[in-house]
């Protein structure tokens, strides 16, 4: 039997550090495989997916700007890729292309590890941003019973789409009333594109938040953002975004390789290494 071969679908793609993640775990648990990157162009994305089988692809993960043609094309998708639309883990099973969305599953245990019982509570949950992580972001947060999850955005109907993800507990403001949220907020959440390298910083009041409040940035390039290092200063717990793309990655790994993977702090060391050394490489979500 050939080897099971995966890769990372993007446009561009170059920058994922997907392939750094499986690598490791193909090599730490000694099995035959390869994963690696597969720049297609949103023309072409149609055909080199229902290739897969043809040409020796077990699956793949799926970043920008293929997330929702993914979701279009599979046979069978699961609970979280049918709510959100958008497909970013692809599996062959007896000739049928199964898709799952697994950001969601990233997000919480992200939380889970990095700030034990910080959901205990739930209360209220602010995220900031309404595109596709987001959207995840407010189901998690909704599926782990928070009372309200306000979401934050510039454009008003983003934001209220991504609110309706939560049914009754959802509620879209902008950013004019953030203010009013915050000193109630027992998590705060960026889902928005600032803070990343090459980007503005996020100008949030952090002052406002209870010490209790826990924040956590879906940004991981640069690991240690202005939002993270002034809620550390603020003392509050604060949890960075490179988790969420490790936890993200294993159900994929599993389905693929035959083999559910650790992650370890061997694993995010390694990545950690890769982002120091490529500092301005944008960062994705696979
Ligand atoms: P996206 O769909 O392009 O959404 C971008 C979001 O950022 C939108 O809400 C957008 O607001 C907001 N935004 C961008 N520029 C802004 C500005 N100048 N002022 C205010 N809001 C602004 O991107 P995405 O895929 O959801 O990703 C969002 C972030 O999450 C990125 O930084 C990405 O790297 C990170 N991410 C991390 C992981 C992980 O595993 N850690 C996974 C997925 C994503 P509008 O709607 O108003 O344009």
């Amino acid at each position: 039997m050939n080897a099971s071969r995966a890769v990372v679908l993007g446009y561009p793609v170059r920058h994922s550090r997907s392939p750094i993640v499986h690598g490791h775990w193909l090599k730490t648990y000694g099995l035959e495989g390869s994963y690696e990157h597969a720049e297609v162009a949103p023309e072409n994305f149609p055909d080199f997916v229902r290739g897969f089988e043809a040409d020796g692809i077990v699956g793949g993960n799926v970043t920008i700007p293929h997330k929702e043609a993914a979701f279009a094309l599979v046979d069978e998708a699961d609970e979280e890729a049918a709510a959100l639309g958008a497909v970013n883990t692809l599996w062959l099973d007896h000739g049928k292309l199964h898709g799952a969305n697994t950001d969601g599953l990233g997000f919480l245990a992200n939380l889970d590890v990095g700030a034990p019982g910080w959901a205990k509570d739930r209360g209220v949950a602010v995220v900031l941003g309404a595109g596709g992580a987001a959207l995840s972001v407010v189901r998690a947060l909704a599926g782990r019973g928070f009372d309200k999850v306000v979401v934050v955005n510039r454009t008003s109907s983003r934001a209220e789409k991504a609110a309706r993800l939560a049914g009754s507990a959802g509620l879209a403001i902008g950013y004019d009333e953030v203010w009013r949220w915050l000193p109630s907020a027992n998590v705060v959440v960026n889902a928005t594109a600032l803070g990343m390298t090459g980007k503005d910083p996020l100008d949030l009041h952090i002052g406002e938040l209870a010490q209790e409040a826990v924040v956590n940035d879906l940004v991981y390039v640069p690991l240690v953002t202005n939002l993270i290092a002034s809620a550390r200063a603020n003392g509050n717990h604060a949890v960075d975004g490179l988790g969420m793309l490790l936890h993200q990655a294993v159900p994929g790994f599993e389905r693929w390789f035959g083999v559910r993977p650790e992650v370890t702090e061997e694993l995010r060391s390694l990545v950690i290494a890769d982002i120091e050394g490529r500092s301005g490489s944008a960062p994705t979500s696979a």
